[in-house]
């Protein structure tokens, strides 16, 4: 990633747009390193994204403030990272700091995202002192959690234990109950007990393109790069799909049964060499 250069000014612009002309999302994410490191070109950006009716999502450390017209675009939604309470946060994030991210956060409609680490998971009610201290917050319009992924082999302190990610699993079932800007549906948080066995059977590696700030790098299987542990992943994003692709249809047919056959069918008309094979599709399923 080192040697990669990104761009700036008008050929930021222009080679993000070619991209988006070209691909055709429906949704783009435009993430860090931080996007506002480029906050002219971001303010540009955005509205020529909105105008070709793409979802524009901004992930953030709000190191610097919030351009204020973003509040009130439609089809904008700017993610704040954040990593847990006050002092594990500041020690990992200055300057990015829980004080300059209240003051660069004034005025706006946020959601806050957490990644739950193995450190936080061992002490008791920390997902709630972290809601308590976030959600009274008018700026704040949704509170999302991961868990932490890793790759595989590695051996950290962030990764979770089995126990602790049911812990975490059961924590979040329980404070959607009282905290409604926890805004993680019952089905998506259950996906994180069964997390996918490996990029083929994760409907998000399957359904999105990452591609780096050279804007030509592609990053595979997901977002995470490199050799992600699939079995201990922890992305919202994923769980959020996976739990639209295990909803039933009308209580029968699941979404994903439809999605997985419409693949197989996509690859197979377009020079593949396996014809769609339904079954296959259950087996992903269960
Ligand atoms: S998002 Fe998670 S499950 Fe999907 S490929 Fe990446 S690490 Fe694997």
């Amino acid at each position: 990633m080192r040697d990669l250069n990104d761009r700036k000014g008008d050929e930021l612009i222009t080679g993000v747009l070619e991209i988006v002309d070209r691909l055709k999302p429906l949704h783009l994410s435009l993430v860090g390193g931080d996007p506002l490191v480029r906050h002219r070109e971001m303010q540009a950006l955005v509205p020529l994204l909105l105008a070709r009716g793409i979802h524009v999502q901004i992930v953030t450390s709000a190191f610097r403030t919030i351009p204020a017209e973003w509040a009130s675009l439609p089809h904008v939604n700017v993610v704040v990272s954040i990593d847990g309470l006050q002092p594990e946060h500041d020690s990992r994030r200055a300057p990015a700091t829980y004080e300059r991210i209240l003051k660069n956060i004034a005025g706006q409609k946020i959601t806050i995202h957490c990644t739950i680490t193995g450190q936080m998971m061992k002490r008791p009610g920390y997902l709630k002192d972290f809601l308590d201290f976030w959600t009274p917050r008018p700026e704040v319009a949704k509170v999302w959690f991961s868990l932490f992924t890793p790759q595989v082999g590695d051996d950290l302190p962030e990764i979770l234990q089995p126990q602790e990610r049911q812990q975490a699993v059961a924590d979040m079932l329980a404070l959607r109950q009282c905290y409604s800007k926890l805004d993680m549906r019952e089905g998506l948080i259950r996906q994180f007990v069964t997390p996918p066995d490996d990029p083929k059977e994760c409907v998000f590696a399957r359904t999105t393109r990452t591609i780096s700030a050279d804007l030509k790098t592609e990053i595979g299987p997901c977002q995470f790069g490199g050799k992600p542990d699939c079995k201990s992943c922890g992305c919202i994003a994923s769980m959020g799909l996976a739990a639209v692709a295990a909803h039933k249809l009308g209580g029968i047919l699941p979404v994903g049964r439809i999605f997985w056959a419409s693949l197989r069918a996509g690859e197979f008309w377009s020079g593949g060499t396996q014809p769609p094979n339904p079954s296959d599709e259950l087996r992903v399923l269960k």
